[in-house]
């Protein structure tokens, strides 16, 4: 239990550090841009978006480029078949940051609820005097660390005095 919970707690905040990560890349994105060509394949981050092409091997210049970018943001995914423009065999896809950041920002939220929802079940199922988690004991046994009787009794001891709410030790 103590490992989903680490396992929980690390796999959202790798999400959350994803997510701020890619909102970051996406605002000084806005400037320059990042190429990597690797013959008939380049990747490039630009524009505020993941891009990735192909090209004949002959527009081909292998390496890694940095510089300045003015071109407009590419808010929306998309796909450009450039055949016409380049030869046949060039296209390039490209997908906005934003896309996978929300993508990770809703992961590290639905674990981040499947961890408090065990919270509250354990809450649930643990002793109200002293903590002790109480699962697998039946409803109506005492505590095992204090003695305390269950929750479930003492609520019934205080039926029809429900609008109080249950009494606190
Ligand atoms: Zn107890």
């Amino acid at each position: 239990m103590r490992l989903l919970k680490t396992a929980r707690r690390a796999a959202c905040s790798f999400f959350l550090a994803i997510s701020v990560l890619l909102g970051a890349m996406m605002v000084v994105n806005c400037g320059w841009y990042v190429r990597w060509d690797a013959g008939t394949s380049v990747w490039s981050l630009s524009t505020g978006a993941m891009h990735f092409g192909r090209q004949p091997a002959r527009y081909s210049m292998p390496g890694l480029r940095v510089g300045g970018s003015a071109a407009a943001f590419h808010w929306l995914p998309g796909y450009k078949d450039l055949a016409a423009s380049y030869g046949p065999g060039t296209s390039a896809i490209w997908i906005p940051y934003w896309m996978p950041m929300i993508a990770a920002i809703v992961i590290a939220g639905l674990i981040r609820r499947a961890e408090q929802s065990t919270l509250r079940r354990e809450a649930r199922a643990s002793c109200v005097k002293c903590g002790y988690l109480r699962a697998g004991f039946a409803d109506e046994a005492v505590c095992p660390e204090c003695g305390a009787a269950p929750i479930a009794k003492r609520c019934s001891a205080f039926k029809g005095r429900a609008r109080e709410g249950p009494p606190l030790s």
